[in-house]
């Protein structure tokens, strides 16, 4: 092969590879954002509103940022792209670390480095009921500080996806050897807020899992069109659908033929009057209010979802049962137990979750 045969193959490669991880195609974007009205409210309740939810706006209350500012706070690189670990035993009493690929919910802003032009990119495209009720346009995640580095990922995703990557790869792989020296196993659970929001994206996701084999990772998400028929997906991938997107009657009809794992939010209306705790204690229920909690669960979803009183089990039941991928099981997750076992075992179905 001469150098210009080989250049040219390069080059060839190259734009193979841009077309494929190119996160912003596909993507979709809000038009006409006013993003000066946005910046001149301060407190994020006056920035949306219940009826029409949006971007959370990473500017401290009272603090007078120009969008030049406000731009320039964006395009830094985020020191880090995974968040805090968390330990949990996985059934069978198996240690493991969780880290979360974490980005803005629903929109986010991103400036295009080449034009300097401020763009808000829907961030969960598929989002349905789940955005008026949304936990990660809540709470801790208002917080600025929180808030501006997961826009920062965003950005940096959308602006040079292969550093992103590069560096995304290096933090898995340096988290994977210390918790190994530990005899920890590792996991990445992408999108503790926000979704898998073009093709792009979802091909990067993949090629992270396919470089780090020992690693899990798992994600839940709404992207049902997007990712029911992925036969490239890495083995050490896993999906749970969640139900309240724009493809509820899809996965609906889907799950009746198909076992797709999907999860449901328990509204907290169905089961407060179960609850024994306080208010900032952990959740407490009596074995005679799991009962009825389960009877309810199985009233209202166990016609559609096929529920009935031999296979919906409570989190703690579950921890205690061996993986069996011959049966299929639902599980009831609450505020206290973590929703990571109960999506990597190939036993569960359904998981409800209880909203907090
Ligand atoms: S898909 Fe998840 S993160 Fe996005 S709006 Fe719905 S609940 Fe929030």
């Amino acid at each position: 092969m001469s150098i210009d045969e080989y250049k040219k193959k390069c080059n060839q490669t190259e734009d193979e590879e841009n077309n494929k991880f190119d996160p912003t195609q596909g993507a979709k974007y809000v038009q006409n954002y006013d993003i000066q009205d946005a910046l001149k409210r301060k407190k994020q309740s006056e920035v949306f509103s219940k009826d029409k939810p949006g971007p959370i706006v990473p500017v401290k209350k009272g603090e007078d940022v120009s969008e030049e500012q406000f731009k320039e706070r964006i395009k830094q690189r985020p020191p880090s792209l995974l968040s805090s670990p968390q330990k949990m035993q996985k059934t069978g009493g198996e240690n493991i670390v969780y880290y979360a690929v974490s980005m803005p919910a629903l929109m986010g802003f991103m400036v295009d480095e080449k034009t300097n032009e401020l763009k808000v990119v829907q961030t969960c495209p598929s989002a349905g009921k789940c955005k008026f009720e949304c936990f990660a346009l809540k709470g801790n995640y208002q917080y600025p500080s929180t808030s501006i580095r997961q826009h920062q990922r965003l950005n940096y995703l959308m602006n040079d996806w292969n550093g992103f990557r590069e560096q995304l790869l290096a933090e898995i792989n340096k988290a994977y050897y210390t918790n190994k020296a530990s005899k920890y196993k590792t996991g990445i659970r992408w999108h503790d807020a926000g979704d898998f929001f073009s093709d792009g994206y979802i091909n990067i996701a993949f090629d992270v899992a396919n470089k780090t084999p020992d690693v899990e990772h798992y994600a839940y998400t709404k992207e049902f069109l997007k990712l029911s028929n992925r036969p490239d997906k890495p083995k050490n991938f896993r999906f749970t659908f969640s139900l309240e997107g724009k493809y509820d009657k899809l996965l609906l009809r889907a799950l009746q033929n198909v076992n797709f794992r999907y999860s449901q939010i328990v509204p907290y209306d169905l089961f407060k009057d179960l609850l024994k705790s306080k208010k900032g204690e952990k959740w407490n229920f009596t074995p005679d209010d799991v009962s009825e909690l389960k009877r309810r669960i199985i009233e209202k979803y166990g016609q559609t979802l096929n529920l009935n009183n031999q296979n919906v089990f409570t989190y703690g039941e579950m921890m205690k049962m061996p993986n069996n991928p011959e049966r299929k099981i639902n599980v009831i997750v609450s505020a206290n137990d973590g929703d990571e076992p109960a999506s990597e075992r190939d036993d569960v179905d359904g998981i409800y979750l209880l909203e907090h």
